[in-house]
């Protein structure tokens, strides 16, 4: 079985090695980075500015609290940066290796499908090269949509790809979305001492996650100093001597951000286009490539994966698409449960969810139960000083099936893990209660949290 696999992002190097693991011979197309958006320019670069400048903002702030005594606390930027890129490399080069290993045929350069059955390469060290398939899996991942309001493309209005290179710290950024990427970046920078004005034009920030969740971060945002503006829409963007002034209206009212930096967190589009699939039969909506629950295209042999579908835009929704279609392919009906993706936020507090909110289970139709503990009742989260947030539980009333579990607090997107396990395996509230957690860990907060549904906490009054 020969499979070509255009897209070297979690989505398409993970089905990749899978394919491989099973006895296809593989060819990798990549026109930029192995690792794609994830490990160059995504997930791991802004997880690493994360983790930097939440030690620093800690440490400035709560240094005395933690009993340590610091002088000469200083950012070095350059350093930072640098370290941000050896730690992609680091990963990108370990991608490259288990690539080599498992014989995997990396081809650099753009493709385009020619029929259903060869992909024609631009091949980036010039020239072309023809390559035939049996099956093929797209995974070209997707790209930063710019809004187009006047000003856009004047000098200083950046995507998050140049947001995590500026060359200086800026004074002030107002970053255009208030979802993921951009309360993301609202914390790495206002961690470093810049100004930063949100604008959102839903009535929320992070709009698919509970927002009794969200409001932790918004809260923890504005005792920063970050200015948030919800159901704002931009109207344009100007420069002003050396700073940008954004035009936005709320309401009726219009109102003006002046910045250095303008930052367009508003989304990302799929990038199908451009790849001869509709020539061929494939369907192709906006640049999402349409696909079936088993992520097969209109064309029997050719499926695709990842951001490039249109659907929830993860890595890991990515790899897990990548595992199930390699394997599809390769004659094993593998399905995994898309009920439980986890969705993670890094900021401080972390956020992260999994299943149905409260909103979306009552709009489902569920007569629920609610359990919720807070932070500043666990003893870990004293400990380390970030008794911001919660946990929240959302159970079947009838049955106790667990639909869903919302944490906002420290190393929440590590717990989430657990709350995944639990739906995956249609535990129960009782079941979480009858799960021993070890103390002192945040853990424990979704113990407490299960034994509220039955108002039976032990941490609260
Ligand atoms: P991609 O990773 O985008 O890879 C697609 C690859 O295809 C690219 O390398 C591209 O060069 C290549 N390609 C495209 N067209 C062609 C062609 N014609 N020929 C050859 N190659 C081609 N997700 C998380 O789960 N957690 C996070 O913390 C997280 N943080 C993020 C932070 C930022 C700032 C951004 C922008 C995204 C973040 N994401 C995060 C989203 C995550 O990066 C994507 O969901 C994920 O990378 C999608 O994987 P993919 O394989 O579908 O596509």
């Amino acid at each position: 079985m020969k499979i070509a696999i255009i897209g070297g992002g979690p989505g398409g190097y993970v089905a990749a090695i899978k394919a491989a693991q099973m006895g296809a011979e593989v060819v990798l197309i990549e026109k930029e980075y192995i690792g794609g958006t994830c490990l160059n320019t995504g997930c791991i670069p802004t997880k690493v500015l994360l983790h930097s400048t939440e030690i620093y903002h800690q440490l400035r702030n709560e240094a005395e609290d933690l009993g340590l005594e610091i002088n000469d606390l200083k950012v070095n930027w350059r350093n930072l940066l640098t370290r941000k890129e050896l730690v992609a490399t680091q990963l990108v080069e370990g991608v490259k290796n288990i690539l080599r290993t498992m014989n995997v045929e990396v081809v650099r350069g753009y493709a385009k499908f020619t029929s259903t059955k060869t992909i024609e390469v631009s091949l980036t060290a010039g020239g072309k090269r023809s390559i035939s398939f049996d099956k093929a899996i797209v995974a070209t991942g997707s790209k930063s949509i710019i809004i187009p309001v006047p000003g856009h493309d004047l000098e200083g209005v950046i995507t998050s790809r140049e947001a995590m290179s500026l060359e200086e710290i800026p004074e002030s950024i107002c970053i255009i979305g208030g979802g993921v990427i951009g309360v993301e970046f609202a914390n790495i920078y206002s961690n470093l001492g810049t100004q930063i004005t949100i604008i959102e034009m839903l009535p929320e920030l992070v709009a698919n996650m509970d927002q009794e969740i969200v409001n932790s971060l918004e809260e923890a945002l504005l005792t920063k100093g970050v200015k948030v503006y919800k159901s704002a829409k931009v109207l344009r963007i100007d420069r002003s001597g050396k700073e940008l002034q954004v035009t936005a209206q709320l309401g009726d009212d219009p109102f003006q951000v002046i910045a250095e930096k303008v930052i367009m967190a508003t989304g990302r589009k799929p990038s199908g286009d451009g790849l001869g699939l509709e020539e061929i039969g494939v369907k192709v909506d906006r640049g999402a490539i349409q696909v079936d629950r088993l992520f097969k295209t209109d064309v029997d042999n050719i499926y695709a994966i990842g951001d490039c579908t249109g659907g929830v835009q993860l890595a890991h929704v990515a790899s897990a698409s990548g595992l199930m279609a390699a394997e599809l392919i390769m004659g094993e009906r593998m399905a995994m449960d898309f009920r439980t993706i986890p969705y993670c936020v890094y900021t401080n507090p972390e956020l992260a969810s999994v299943g149905l909110t409260e909103r979306d289970a009552v709009m489902k139709g569920y007569k629920i139960k609610v359990g919720k503990f807070p932070m500043y009742g666990n003893g870990k989260s004293v400990i380390t000083g970030n008794v911001r947030g919660m946990v929240k539980i959302i159970a079947d009333e009838n049955t106790g099936e667990v639909l869903g579990v919302h944490i906002a607090g420290n190393s929440a997107t590590e717990l989430i893990a657990s709350g995944a396990v639990a739906m995956r395996l249609e535990a129960t509230v009782q079941e979480l209660i009858t799960t021993i957690y070890a103390h002192p860990t945040v853990g424990e907060a979704i113990h407490e949290a299960a034994e509220s549904v039955f108002g039976r906490a032990i941490h609260i009054p």
